[in-house]
């Protein structure tokens, strides 16, 4: 069908095909064992689930709040305040949205305005470049190296000029799986001394971090706050990437701008949902045993690993494990992606889709949030290779 928009040249032109939808496809079509997208393969708590039933059956089905509802948000405030000392308004700081993406959009749409600069670090997820460009901003990278993902200050500081409107950082860091110190972030803190720069943190997997190591949430940081952004999901915490909840957290100022943005875009976000969730945040543990959980699955995928030739280590948070294969082959890692679910039936990302020019360093990223048999069956055919 030939459309009256062939001649006009859309904003996002170039723009390929997620990953995640090509992986998730692909694994479908040849039946293999999907660790490629970041999902759960087994349900959430029943007891979660039932509090969503119970609230639809109370008659929970109209639109919530355009902010969310007012218990829910307070929960949230009282959860960071516990956990990380910074104490947000219910009423005016925080935005409940469609998942940690909606929040990382709708605050990236609100600040970057044509032709201003946003620092992102590479190898990045993949929302923020599209929400910078659809708004005229212009991504500036900063590539991490392959070895241990470790972020070098002075090569940052030198990106920052008078047309930076904002920085993204991602701690827990998908892909890689590293975290960010105390000390990254007072340097990234010092680095942000005396400039308007805006921080967009993403927190998502906030509650998956590993061998006691502790998340260094922007939160914890007073200095910090008043400048920043904090996105998170439930869907990450909560194994339910499918209902697509989060939030986002600032200073009264910055909020009522990403409103604007949330509002005229989605205006609320699922009602029983919301409710579900005000009930199920009471009980602390539902997320704070979270590092343990996964911290086995990535154990159980690691054992199975560790006689084969990919070389790694450990993740340090996320439910990612990055594996370089360079002892195996020197094939490009999308091909690689793609054979390994066509001929072996094991699905994985490529991470040279989120670096800065493709840069292809031999390195899958494969997701352990997946049952114990699941986990299993792939490394028995990854410890073959
Ligand atoms: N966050 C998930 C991952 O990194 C994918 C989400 C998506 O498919 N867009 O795998």
């Amino acid at each position: 069908m030939t459309s009256f928009i062939s001649n006009h040249k859309p904003k996002l032109h170039n723009l390929p095909t997620s990953i995640f939808t090509i992986m998730s496809k692909l694994a479908a079509e040849h039946n293999a064992i999907n660790i490629s997208q970041g999902f759960p393969d087994f349900d959430a708590d029943p007891v979660l689930v039932e509090l969503v039933a119970e609230a639809m059956r109370s008659g929970y089905n109209q639109y919530a709040p355009m902010a969310g509802i007012y218990s829910f948000r307070e929960a949230i405030c009282h959860k960071i305040e516990a956990l990380y000392g910074a104490s947000y308004h219910p009423e005016s700081e925080v935005t409940v949205t469609s998942g940690a993406t909606e929040a990382i959009y709708s605050s990236i749409s609100a600040f970057v305005s044509t032709g201003e600069e946003v620092i992102v670090i590479k190898p990045a997820y993949d929302c923020y470049e599209p929400a910078i460009l659809a708004n005229g901003g212009i991504p500036v990278f900063v590539q991490l190296n392959n070895k241990d993902f470790k972020m070098d200050w002075a090569n940052f500081r030198s990106k920052i000029t008078p047309k930076t409107r904002m920085v993204i950082i991602n701690t827990p860091h998908n892909p890689s799986g590293t975290i960010f110190s105390k000390e990254d972030i007072l340097q990234l803190q010092d680095a942000l001394k005396g400039t308007n720069i805006i921080l967009l943190s993403d927190e998502a997997y906030e509650h998956i971090v590993f061998d006691g190591l502790s998340h260094e949430s922007v939160a914890k940081y007073p200095e910090l706050v008043s400048r920043s952004i904090i996105c998170a999901s439930f869907g990450k915490t909560f194994h339910t990437t499918g209902w697509k909840m989060g939030y986002c957290v600032a200073p009264k100022a910055l909020m009522q701008e990403i409103q604007k943005i949330h509002e005229f875009n989605v205006f609320s976000v699922s009602h029983p949902m919301q409710r579900a969730l005000t009930t199920y945040l009471k009980t602390p543990d539902n997320y704070l045993s979270l590092n343990s959980f996964f911290q086995k699955k990535r154990d159980l995928f690691l054992d199975g690993i560790k006689g084969s030739r990919f070389l790694y280590k450990p993740s340090q948070g996320t439910y990612f494990q990055l594996l370089d294969y360079s002892q195996i082959t020197d094939e490009g890692d999308v091909a690689l992606a793609k054979r390994l679910t066509v001929e072996h039936g094991v699905a994985s990302i490529p991470i040279s889709v989120f670096n800065e020019d493709l840069l292809d360093d031999k390195i899958l990223r494969f997701c352990f949030a997946k049952k114990d048999e699941t986990l299993e069956k792939a490394v028995t055919i990854l410890s073959r290779l």
